[in-house]
């Protein structure tokens, strides 16, 4: 009988791959983040590439140099994710380097991401020029990317490269394309929406814990004197705010963890 050998398809670091020319063999995997991109109207799986995990139509458009900025066309819970991404790109004009604003790991200097994609990659940061390459070339696994630039923080897809795919680029094309122009302006347009709004919900998350926290401060002093608290209590149950009459699952009672995301104590980097 033969010694068992390790699986070649599944062996090693999955970006260890990225240098490898994409195969030519296609196997139901992961549900592409692209609307539309499933197998059939019902299906959560997408046809990918074996050896990236790549999408099979986002790989066909890229070949044809097809990118797009428009998050209308991704599946709806991924738009959220699109617009936290690009809220911290500094997006320029096509030509200009576009610099990543997020997270830098410390140890590493490397510019990251986090974004849970289960069955492409077991990393749950990735590097923000990958992320910018899936949210506008496509969906295209862990495919190796390079910039035309040489800046490691630049997040300009028209600066990135999707490498092995065959990807058909022509430059000077995008800057006259007046889709792309609009689909950029929108994009802007949408993601200036979503930074006000997170500020906004940032606001009203620490004016009620500030209100519970003053709150709290005065009930458990020593020096509140009977009055005060006979007071507070009074104003707070006259105005449906007091501890007795809130919801068990009310969720401003709780006090949200920092936010991380992934939730994971461990994150794993793709490079
Ligand atoms: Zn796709
Ligand atoms: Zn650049």
């Amino acid at each position: 009988m033969a010694e068992a050998q390790p699986s070649k398809k599944r062996g090693g670091h999955a970006y260890g791959r990225r240098h490898q020319q994409m195969s030519n063999t296609a196997e139901e995997g992961e549900l592409c983040i692209y609307h539309g991109h499933s197998l059939g109207r019902f299906s959560s799986h997408s046809m990918r590439y074996d050896s990236h995990q790549a999408c099979v139509r986002c790989v066909a458009t890229a070949r044809e140099g097809m990118l797009s900025f428009d998050i209308e066309r991704l599946l709806k819970k991924y738009r959220v994710k699109a617009l936290k991404f690009w809220s911290q790109v500094d997006i320029g004009q096509p030509d200009e380097c576009w610099d990543w604003l997020g997270t830098i790991n410390p140890r590493t200097k490397q510019p990251q991401f986090s974004w849970r994609r289960s069955g492409i990659s077991t990393s749950t940061q990735h590097h923000p020029q990958r992320v910018a390459m899936w949210l506008t070339w496509g969906d295209l696994g862990f495919t190796g990317v390079k910039t035309t630039c040489g800046n490691k923080y630049c997040c300009n897809p028209f600066h990135l490269i999707p490498q092995h795919v065959g990807v058909f680029v022509d430059q000077d094309s995008y800057l006259d394309s007046f889709e792309l122009a609009c689909q950029l302006h929108t994009l802007k347009l949408q993601v200036a929406e979503f930074a006000i709004e997170e500020a906004l919900k940032e606001q009203e998350k620490e004016s009620v814990s500030a209100e519970i926290d003053q709150r709290a401060a005065l009930l458990m002093s020593p020096d509140t004197g009977f009055g005060d608290r006979f007071t507070a209590v009074m104003t707070d149950l006259l105005s449906g705010q007091h501890i007795s009459q809130a919801e068990p699952d009310d969720p401003s009672l709780f006090k949200n963890p920092t936010d991380n995301e992934s939730g994971d104590e461990n994150p794993t980097n793709d490079f």
